[in-house]
């Protein structure tokens, strides 16, 4: 029954797009089949282990590429896994790919976006690039009727009954005027081998006597690495992450594990943020192959989530090939291997961070949260981990590591201290760093939400325990200073009139903070925040807050800088019972200053601006 159909609305978008692309790489539509065509015949070929009656008729997997200059059309066969009506339909008249539909959101076929989605590959449809009308004649393995698929990409499909003779997919494509170098034979061959050398089944061209295997056709992983060039492993990269990545892999890690377990890993690390690194739906980016076979690309965990990023494959040579999917999971080769690759990923990564800390801080400012996920959940790996974490710090603009930040230690420092904060410009401008600035004692900053939780889970390294030092005291007095103590002489019945601020400001503020205290950590501010010690840090309450809508609603401590001038004529103030409703408007003034500095919304701010203006009016008549 003959059927005409319209196109999914997205479809018919990227039809438009596509058909209008001045777009430069036409020729990757023959990627994109012959990548199809070698998917269909990798399923095949795992639905033939448990049920061999599906290939039995004809063995020998194989993609066939072909031309008629004289009725100007290309060919892609394969005999693959076939098409059903249903799968026809849906595979052909609907955008499955959920990395694709998310592109063409917000775009509107300019000219930017054609180039973007020509990057992407637009998979199938790319056809319609360099054909004004195509027909894909499928079988599926183990039907006896064939359906053929036929459109000019304008909006509609037909979809009818046919007749083929064996199992699988062919493409026909009527070639438009303009691409009369798809009729070349050597313009394919070259095409072919620009993209496609390393499709694990043989892509042929010619027929009879003529045909030749136009690709290596051997698994790359399984070449040596000397015999495998850049462009190669480009290519691979490109073709493994689905089209995704149009990066340059950031690493390309290629090596055979021999011992109790044999398998060949080919892995890449992307230089380019995959757009899904967050969406917990996302494909897994290994593969697993048993023997060269393709078995899946779900297999959970075959690299830990913190390494999710990573494409490629692991071809195991121990696995049975008959393994069903489902129970992969729970088998303990698995498990050997994973442990095995996720040593090995970490150990190229910090040799890396050693050899090169400058690529190495691209990557982790792509990955780095990633990975810092592992020092969360992944106890095994904990030592590796902390010698691949990298972190700004209040020492210098480069990255560390916790080993140098050890190393440096000051005397008398047993903690390792931190300063949470949204960003890295933050915490340099953090007003509780600079008692330990003056100090010269180094802070690691953590601006990732996951450091919020991983900290807490690891306590220490190297018997060092981590400290926050935006909560609880400062603990600095026992460290020796890099510069020469004040020895001001103490001013006669000076701590007094510090706890008579004190407790002033106390009263003044009850409602707004738990307490008020004298503060170790300030050098330049009259004022900052922190959070008691058996509090969360004020940082991790927001980032909750924000991520979680949990509302810890606690309150904080304000400390205050004895030695700054604001808070020395407070002091005079209170000491002498004058001026009590200045003394009360700059304490309120105050502490919304320093919960601006902290990121913290103020909960007046018209009361704010209203004391900000007349404490300028006052400076500017006075000054
Ligand atoms: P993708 O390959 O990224 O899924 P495509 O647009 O290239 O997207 O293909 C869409 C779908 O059509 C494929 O996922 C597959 O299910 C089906 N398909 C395409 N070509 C073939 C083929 N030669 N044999 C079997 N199925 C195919
Ligand atoms: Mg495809």
């Amino acid at each position: 029954m003959s059927e005409e159909r319209e196109f999914q609305t997205e479809v018919s978008r990227l039809l438009d797009i596509v058909a209008n692309a001045l777009y430069t790489e036409k020729e990757i539509f023959l990627r994109e089949l012959v990548s199809n065509a070698s998917d269909a015949c990798d399923r095949l070929r795992y639905e033939a282990i448990a049920k061999p009656e599906l290939v039995k008729d004809d063995p020998e997997f194989k993609i066939r590429v072909s031309f008629d200059a004289d009725a100007r059309t290309v060919t892609v066969e394969d005999n693959g896994i076939g098409m059903t009506r249903d799968e026809l339909v849906r595979n052909l008249g609907t955008i499955a790919h959920s990395g694709t539909r998310e592109l063409l959101k917000g775009m509107n076929g300019k000219s930017k976006d054609v180039n973007l989605i020509g990057q992407f590959g637009v998979g199938f449809y790319s056809v319609f690039m360099i054909a004004d009308k195509v027909e894909v004649v499928s079988r599926k393995a183990g039907d006896d009727t064939a359906h053929v698929w036929s459109s000019d990409g304008k909006g509609k499909y037909i979809i009818d009954e046919t007749l083929k003779d064996t199992r699988g997919t062919v493409i026909t494509m009527h070639v438009k005027d303009d691409a009369s170098e798809y009729l070349l034979e050597e313009r394919l061959k070259h095409i072919i081998k620009k993209y496609s050398d390393h499709i694990n089944f043989p892509i042929v061209m010619g027929g009879g006597a003529n045909a030749v295997t136009v690709n290596a056709g051997s698994a790359l992983w399984m070449r040596p690495k000397a015999d495998v060039t850049e462009d190669q492993y480009r290519e691979f990269y490109r073709s493994v992450s689905g089209g995704m990545q149009v990066d340059e892999p950031w690493m390309t890690l290629h090596w055979r594990a021999e011992g109790n377990f044999e398998y060949n890993n080919l892995l890449f690390i992307p230089s380019m943020k995959p757009f899904d690194l967050y969406d917990p739906r996302r494909p897994h980016g290994v593969k697993l192959y048993v023997k060269r076979v393709f078995i899946t690309d779900g297999v959970e965990n075959l690299v830990p989530p913190f390494l999710r990023f990573v494409k490629g494959v692991v071809d195991s040579e121990d696995l049975p090939l008959n393994i069903s999917r489902e129970m992969l999971q729970a088998n303990p080769v698995i498990g050997k291997m994973s442990s095995a690759i996720t040593r090995k990923i970490l150990s190229e990564l910090e040799d890396k961070a050693k050899e090169d800390l400058k690529a190495f801080s691209e990557f982790w400012a792509l990955f780095g949260p990633v990975v810092k996920e592992g020092l969360y959940d992944a106890h095994a790996h904990r030592d590796q981990l902390c010698r691949v974490a990298r972190f700004y710090s209040s020492a210098g603009e480069d990255l560390v590591s916790l080993d140098e930040y050890v190393e440096r230690l000051k005397e008398g420092q047993d903690q390792i201290y931190y300063l949470s904060a949204p960003s890295v410009e933050a915490a340099r401008n953090s007003p509780q760093l600079e008692a330990f600035r003056a100090k010269g004692v180094e802070v690691l900053f953590m601006t990732d939400t996951i450091d919020e939780f991983w900290l807490p889970m690891q306590g220490d390294y190297k018997q060092k325990k981590f400290k926050s030092i935006t909560k609880g005291s400062a603990d600095l007095a026992k460290i020796k200073s890099d510069k020469p103590a004040d020895d001001k002489p103490v001013e006669e019945g000076a701590k007094e009139k510090t706890d008579k601020l004190l407790a002033r400001l106390k009263d003044i503020l009850k409602d707004e903070v738990k307490d008020v205290t004298l503060s170790e950590r300030l050098v330049d501010s009259p004022v900052c925040l922190v959070a008691p010690e058996t509090d969360m840090d004020i940082h991790m309450q927001r980032m909750l807050k924000k991520t979680q809508g949990y509302d810890a609603a606690t309150q904080h401590v304000l400390e205050i800088n004895d030695k700054h001038p604001v808070i020395t004529q407070l002091k005079s103030f209170v000491a002498n019972d004058v001026q009590d409703e200045l003394v009360k408007e700059t304490a309120l003034l105050l502490l919304d200053q320093a919960r601006i500095v902290e990121g913290e919304p103020l909960k007046n701010p018209g009361d704010f601006v209203r004391r900000l203006n007349h404490a300028i009016e006052k400076g500017l008549v006075v000054g």
